[in-house]
């Protein structure tokens, strides 16, 4: 690069005023699906970058947070968790975090095939998980399969794109209501909730709700450095099993970023966080 020109990039604008860029190495994939446009690059710093309608949805350096984050709480809390549904997660990274486990069947409920080829083609993970056995990939709206399907599940996660689009439906009271009519006895849902320090109403709408319907309702957060803010935020949901005093199973090995003392951690939440869901004054 010689200090003149300035490289190809792409950008997502994060507020208007603000955003993150890519310089594009290779455009590994441009297309647009039904859905959504879809852009893979290869960034020098980052590896991979996967970009929805322009929004960063995983990049290879720092995708481990959100995935570690989104899976491990909930699968190490569960007394025995057997079957697990994820929704959304195209990328693969839930599945493969997923599949560390000994479950029964994981099914990936993904409402775009184009994102599922593409990654299929460019991240080796999810070549290998979709044939694991134990895999199951359906390529429907998760709010439909949720409405049709006659299995139950001991953990479902909720692996969206932020609510926009085809992803609205996947914030919203009713859609909860009925992932919860689909948990088995000590059933878990981890859900990812957004941007901390930009979705601050969202959060306030989202826990108004949720705290009347779950026994346990608790926010957690954990760094992603590529996503908006760098503090990312989940719901955890569950009538049966708390998010703290429970009895934790064996945590995978060779995990990068959870472990005990990060599942902890990650359930304290600052002080304007707990202003927004009125739980400080
Ligand atoms: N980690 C990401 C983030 O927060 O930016 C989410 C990544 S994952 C790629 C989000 C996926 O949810 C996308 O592939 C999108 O196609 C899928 N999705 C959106 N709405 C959906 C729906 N109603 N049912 C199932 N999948 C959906």
């Amino acid at each position: 690069m010689t200090p003149n020109r300035t490289p190809k990039e792409v950008r997502e604008y994060q507020t208007p005023a603000h955003g993150v860029f890519f310089t594009v190495e290779r455009t590994l994939f441009k297309g647009r699906s039904r859905y959504q446009k879809i852009e893979l690059i290869q960034n020098a710093s980052f590896g991979r970058v996967l970009l929805l309608d322009g929004l960063v949805q995983t990049t290879d350096k720092d995708e481990f947070f959100y995935h570690e984050m989104l899976v491990h709480p909930a699968l190490a809390l569960h007394p025995a968790p057997r079957n697990v549904l994820i929704i959304g997660g195209g990328d693969g990274g839930a599945l493969r975090e997923v599949l560390r486990h000994p479950v029964r069947k994981a099914w990936l409920c993904e409402i775009d095939g184009r994102v599922i080829e593409v990654c299929r083609r460019y991240y080796p993970w999810l070549r290998r998980d979709l044939a694991d056995p134990r895999a199951e990939l359906v390529v429907a709206d998760g709010n439909d399969f949720i409405a049709s399907t006659g299995d139950r599940f001991d953990v479902v996660l909720v692996d969206s794109s932020d609510p926009v689009g085809p992803s609205t439906v996947l914030h919203e009271k009713a859609f909860y209501a009925r992932l919860k009519g689909l948990l088995k006895p000590n059933g878990i849902i981890a859900a990812q909730a957004g941007a901390l320090l930009y979705h601050q109403d969202q959060h306030r709408r989202k826990y108004r709700f949720l705290k009347t319907m779950f026994r346990q309702a608790a926010f957690y957060l954990c760094p992603v450095p590529t996503y908006p803010g760098g503090m990312w935020c989940f719901v955890y949901l569950s009538d049966a099993v708390p998010p703290l005093k429970s009895k934790r199973r064996a945590i995978p090995s060779g995990l990068k970023y959870y472990n005990a003392e990060i599942h902890e951690a990650a359930f304290a939440l600052p002080n304007f966080f707990l202003k927004t869901l009125g739980r400080l004054r």
